[in-house]
């Protein structure tokens, strides 16, 4: 074996973490609050440190938080855990003890939710913007999936802001010589001797100056094999790898995965690190939970391969299916991600329509992705106030319009319809300009009373009962056909991979367990790829914003094990 110039061997860590995202800075950071030396490895360069988190919205899931108590919002623990249960729908595992630790894992993840985590967080200098946001709002049953009120926290300064709290004491505690980095260093394998893990073996690749989240080369250039007495995995889920995400494809629950996917995050969510852990004795479960999205778009200008982004959508527009059918209630949009994911596939075509106005598009369109939100990441209140308020787009959603390969902007619906048609994949049938225009005319006629027999209208009315969504989130309701919310707007969507629901089984202590549900010495899993705690805490479905803080609860739990012995 040789050693790399810039070899981490001559450093005696407490700790080897493998994956310098979210979780692994959480579990760095605790472990230098209580003094421990740590070395970090992560397979990309530095210029990634905070992994996928540094790109996400920092949206986070708080349960009866000041913000929601401002905005007359009246949470709960038990109504939280109501929809947390509802969503879950734990029991229904092909593994046979998949969700036992789950389900203490959502306790106990709920309980932070409503307690401790907003002070952990506001300690370490993250702030939220007062405005709670309504995701996954659900179907119509109370114990089904959803959240029964705004729960969605979005952070001052997006995800740059949720990993700056934690990466500059860890940096800190470089500088303090208790953190080591080492990057571009990709584990391949962890060391198990006498049934206790006492490190790991990987590759060296060659140095990369590639920009963040963009994908870099895999070639080897060294070997290196590192010792500590714990190792904690936190290097993400498997979105990034289509062929791993199909190879685990729920088929039967959610029907055939889609031909044409796109991806919601960078390369490096590879998920290699399952199979190495599982190597290592670790049990992996609930592999066919995923949490992907159905609103995907191909982003106009990419950072990844088969870069998507996200419409976060309000409840207004329209949403077709592939042959231009209208879904049926819940499938609205922001309600039941997974529900109306399978509505697509049964259609055969993998891709479905949003058929909207420019003052929807103005309002509801919210793009996922701190750098989609530059007002919000860089904290600039004059640029959010010009974006949010003033008339137009924000200029982000402008840009999609403008370039994006899935838009189509139109005067008239016979001109919408045909430049649909020009769009559509697979083999979908044309959609019929009279049938599109009757389904709309007949939609727009329920607007001529304040009430309605229109499902979808009755969720928009519900909505701007809520404070947030009536000021910054929903449209006022109008008529699709009414030229003065022109023009026109169809958005093909596609579905795109983002997040990994199940993983590494953990007890409460992060410590990974076996094939016999015992903790494997040495090894503790932490964030994505320990299902963000127990191997699935979130079931089958997720609440949003209930990713970060899983990672952070996650990570926090690894972090304080091993610094505890
Ligand atoms: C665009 C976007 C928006 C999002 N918005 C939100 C939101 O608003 N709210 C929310 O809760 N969640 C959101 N998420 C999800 C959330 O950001 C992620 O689930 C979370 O950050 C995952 O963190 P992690 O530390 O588990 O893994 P990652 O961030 O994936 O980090 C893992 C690290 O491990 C490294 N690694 C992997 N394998 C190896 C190996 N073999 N050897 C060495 N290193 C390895 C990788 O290079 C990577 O740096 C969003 C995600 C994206 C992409």
């Amino acid at each position: 074996m040789t050693t790399s110039p810039r070899s981490p061997r001559d450093f005696e860590p407490d700790a080897i973490v493998v994956g310098a995202g979210l979780a692994g800075l959480v579990a760095t950071h605790e472990l230098v609050l209580a003094g421990k030396k740590v070395l970090v490895l992560d397979q990309e360069n530095r210029a990634n440190l905070g992994g996928q988190a540094f790109w996400s919205l920092g949206g986070l899931f708080l349960v009866d938080s000041p913000e929601q108590r401002r905005m007359g919002i009246k949470d709960s623990k038990e109504l939280a855990l109501q929809d947390w249960w509802g969503s879950a729908q734990f029991g229904d595992s092909v593994d046979e003890r998949g969700d036992d630790w789950g389900r203490q894992w959502a306790r106990a993840y709920v309980d932070f939710a409503a307690g401790e985590k907003r002070d952990y967080l506001h300690e370490l200098g993250l702030r939220s913007v007062p405005m709670v946001g309504w995701a996954e709002r659900g179907g119509a049953d109370p114990q089904g999936h959803g959240n029964s009120v705004p729960r969605f926290h979005l952070t001052w300064g997006t995800g740059p802001e949720v990993v700056r709290v934690f990466e500059e004491p860890v940096l800190a505690g470089e500088a303090r010589g208790l953190v080591r980095f080492a990057f571009r260093h990709q584990v391949d394998e962890v060391i198990v001797e006498d049934g206790t893990v006492v490190g790991v073996r990987g590759s060296v690749l060659e140095p990369s100056d590639e920009v963040r989240g963009a994908a870099s080369s895999r070639v080897v250039v060294d070997t290196f094999e590192l010792r500590g007495p714990a190792v904690i995995v936190t290097s993400g889920g498997i979105g990034g790898n289509h062929d791993l995400v199909r190879q685990t494809w729920p088929t039967e629950r959610m029907g055939a995965a889609p031909e044409h996917l796109i991806s919601g995050v960078p390369a490096h969510v590879d998920g290699r690190m399952l199979a190495i852990s599982e190597a290592a004795g670790a049990r992996v479960v609930n592999r066919d939970r995923m949490w992907h999205y159905t609103e995907g778009i191909h982003n106009w200008d990419p950072i990844w391969p088969d870069h998507a982004i996200r419409i976060i959508p309000g409840p207004s527009s329209l949403w077709l299916d592939a042959t231009g059918k209208r879904f049926a209630a819940p499938n609205f949009p922001g309600c039941d991600n997974l529900q109306t994911m399978r509505e697509i596939l049964k259609t055969g075509y993998d891709y479905s329509w949003f058929v909207t106005t420019q003052t929807v598009i103005e309002k509801e369109f919210a793009l996922s992705g701190s750098e989609q939100n530059p007002d919000i990441t860089e904290k600039d209140l004059r640029v959010l106030l010009r974006e949010r308020l003033s008339k137009g787009a924000p200029t982000p959603v402008e840009k999609f319009k403008e370039h994006g390969e899935d838009f189509v902007v139109a005067d008239t619906i016979d001109d919408l319809v045909a430049g649909m048609n020009k769009l559509s994949r697979g083999g979908a049938p044309d959609l019929d300009v009279a049938t599109v225009e009757a389904m709309i005319v007949a939609r727009d006629r329920e607007l001529d009373n304040g009430f309605s027999k229109d499902a979808q209208l009755m969720l928009v009315a519900n909505a701007r009962r809520s404070r947030t969504d009536k000021i910054v989130r929903v449209a006022k309701p109008h008529k699709v056909l009414d030229p003065d919310h022109g023009p026109l707007i169809a958005v093909r969507l596609n579905i795109l991979t983002r997040k990994t629901l199940g993983g590494i089984q953990t007890d409460l202590s992060s410590r990974a367990l076996g094939a016999d549900g015992s903790p494997v010495p040495g090894l503790y899993a932490a964030g994505e790829v320990a299902g963000f705690g127990g191997g699935g805490v979130h079931g089958h479905n997720a609440l949003e914003g209930t990713f970060l803080g899983g990672c952070i609860f996650s990570g926090r739990a690894a972090g304080r094990a091993v610094a505890n012995g």
